[in-house]
């Protein structure tokens, strides 16, 4: 576990045992896996989100308990790359700061130097007999097992984590690190069993028709973002639960938690080599890796500038002949996520969802809202409202005032971006800062809220995604509902997520119809983020990725390979057909 000094594994002392009713999950899909039946478990639900209200004394005791874990120490954690199951403590080493706190090291993460790179790689070679061939019931137990640690014994260890590294409060934690994580490694059991069950037709006689799911041939790279924990357990674990073994290359300021998720994954029993985690230049360590032969997939998520990168790496590989296969490549990016407000909408309710669309987590989910369209008719009343709401957000580092609602921002180059992005809006007449516009580096990296109107619907700032607390509205002639769709659908390269607000049933059929391919993840009177998993499926299309959706069955089809097995019980006598005897 963590390294450091008698520190190393008080992370998990606080210890709620595993429920009955988990464990008899699992014996529910052993059962099943024996029987070769398929079916789905009837008890697999949502992860539950715990409160964390005021009442929740327990709760919050151990929440601070585990904080004071990672921070009680004068020397960071040390974070080592683990390749084969083996532990490695670099001398070079990135720091990982509390973005609330910068002069707070978290931990100190070891950097891969191509040596190491290598033998990642090398390492999932060697893996990958042994867990293909493992069955896959004991894989997926392995997932579940991880589940079921998470959303007990490692529940407060993670939220600290989350919460410390990436900047979140406790409530934003628990969706990501506790909820979602362990959502994605029930559901990907569901998945994976359904998607295994679907085979062929037997229908002529003596033959027996099957399709083999194998895992891809060669091993397959993982890249993370910081702004999920959940999600780097997705990239990682959606392709390892099919018998993919990978290289996993973790954001330098999610290091932490990812970290501590591959020691709850190997506690569960995940075997040596599955995951190799390689912290480290993320050029360096890509090059390496996408220039393997036995490279078959890439799993990211991030920004659409990167994918493309990637995408365009692999491309000229594959023009080169270089692969023993086609790669797979899956990967979801960036979003500039829209909230229309029709006339017939419920005010509050759309203010209040702008808000949270907008600001939670500092607007540093993809799917966050970052353009506002509101009719003319209902903006004075929709921006005091929504300027009264946001006067009342409380800001600060989420792990020292435990009930604020938004944290830092990342780093400082996202700093740097919104802060430009402010300034250039206060520069700008075509732009007006209607509320927020402050920003403060001096002891961690807070911006305020803010929201920013235009009165040019193309306008840059309806286009670029920010990845932070900055919203943009517009304010259309009620009249022209129907075509500043257009606009909606046109202006931004991106196709992530978006919401219509409206009673008027036919404003939200029009909508509903315009804007098919404007978001691959769409709502009607609801906020454009807290996608769930096995609920709503997540991703989206044009420069917002491959659409190949987290959270659903699709995405475990692209990562494996199927062999078609036709197999004949009879045996024939005569080459020739009736047709040929005369
Ligand atoms: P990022 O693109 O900066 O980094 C993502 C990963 O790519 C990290 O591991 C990083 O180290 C690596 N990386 C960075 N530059 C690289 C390079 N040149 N070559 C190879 N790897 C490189 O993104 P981020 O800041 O971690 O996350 C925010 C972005 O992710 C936003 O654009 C957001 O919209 C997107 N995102 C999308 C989804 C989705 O489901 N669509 C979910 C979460 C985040």
């Amino acid at each position: 576990m963590l390294r450091s000094t008698s520190r190393t594994i008080r992370l998990a002392k606080n210890v709620i045992k595993p429920t009955i009713i988990r464990s008899s999950r699992l014996n529910q899909f052993r059962s099943v896996a024996q029987l070769a039946h398929f079916k789905t478990p009837p008890n697999l639900t949502n992860e539950p989100v715990k409160n964390f209200s005021f009442n929740d004394t327990k709760d919050w005791d151990l929440l601070r308990a585990s904080i004071t874990k990672f921070t009680d120490s004068d020397q960071p954690l040390q974070i080592p790359l683990v390749i084969n199951g083996e532990k490695i403590y670099k001398d070079k080493t990135l720091n990982q700061v509390n973005p609330a706190k910068h002069s707070q090291v978290l931990a100190e993460v070891s950097q891969a130097s191509p040596k190491e790179i290598q033998l990642a790689i090398d390492s999932t070679k060697k893996a990958k007999k042994e867990w293909a061939q493992t069955s896959w019931v004991d894989r997926a137990a392995i997932f579940l097992k991880a589940a079921d640690l998470i959303s007990t014994k490692y529940r407060y260890d993670m939220l600290a984590a989350t919460m410390l590294g990436q900047g979140k409060n406790v409530y934003q934690a628990e969706i990501d690190c506790v909820a979602e994580l362990a959502d994605f490694f029930r559901y990907n059991v569901k998945y994976a069993e359904e998607m295994y069950g679907v085979q062929p037709i037997s229908t002529a006689p003596g033959v027996w028709n099957r399709v083999e799911y194998r895992p891809l041939e060669g091993f397959v790279y993982a890249v993370s973002p910081f702004n999920f924990t959940a999600i780097a357990g997705n990239l990682v674990g959606a392709p390892a639960l099919l018998g993919n073994t990978v290289v996993w290359k973790p954001s330098a300021t999610a290091a932490l938690s990812n970290y501590l998720l591959l020691t709850i994954l190997e506690e569960a029993g995940l075997p040596k080599g599955v995951i190799n985690f390689i912290p480290g230049d993320p050029v360096e360590v890509t090059d390496i890796v996408v220039n393997d032969p036995e490279f078959s997939a890439l799993h990211f998520t991030g920004s659409t500038d990167v994918f493309r990168q990637l995408y365009s790496k692999i491309n000229t590989n594959v023009a080169n002949g270089r692969y023993k296969d086609f790669p797979r490549i899956v990967g979801e990016t960036g979003g500039k996520n829209f909230h229309l407000i029709h006339s017939s909408s419920s005010l509050n309710h759309a203010v209040l969802s702008t808000l949270r669309g907008a600001f939670e987590y500092q607007g540093q989910k993809c799917s966050a809202t970052s353009r506002l369209y509101v009719p003319e008719s209902l903006w004075p009343e929709f921006s005091e409202n929504l300027n009264n709401q946001m006067s009342q957000i409380t800001i600060g580092n989420c792990t020292e005032n435990l009930h604020a609602f938004m944290g830092p921002v990342i780093h400082e180059a996202s700093f740097n971006k919104v802060k430009d992005a402010i300034e250039e809006a206060k520069a700008d007449p075509q732009l007006e800062v209607i509320a927020g516009g402050e920003f403060d580096k001096s002891t961690g990296y807070f911006i305020q809220p803010t929201l920013v109107r235009t009165d040019d619907p193309n306008h840059d700032f309806m286009k670029r995604e920010f990845f932070g607390p900055l919203l943009t509205a517009y304010v259309y002639p009620d009249a022209e509902y129907e075509s500043i769709m257009d606009s909606i659908d046109s202006v931004t390269k991106y196709g992530l997520t978006g919401s219509v607000f409206a009673r008027d049933r036919k404003a939200i059929q029009l909508a509903t119809d315009k804007l098919r391919y404007a978001a691959g993840n769409y709502y009607i009177c609801d906020k454009s983020t807290g996608a769930t998993v096995g609920a709503q499926p997540f991703g989206g299309s044009r420069t917002s990725g491959t659409n190949d959706k987290a959270g659903f069955g699709s995405l475990l089809s692209r990562f494996v390979s199927m062999r078609s097995i036709k197999e004949n019980f009879y045996e024939i006598a005569d080459f020739k057909y009736p047709s040929n005897i005369s």
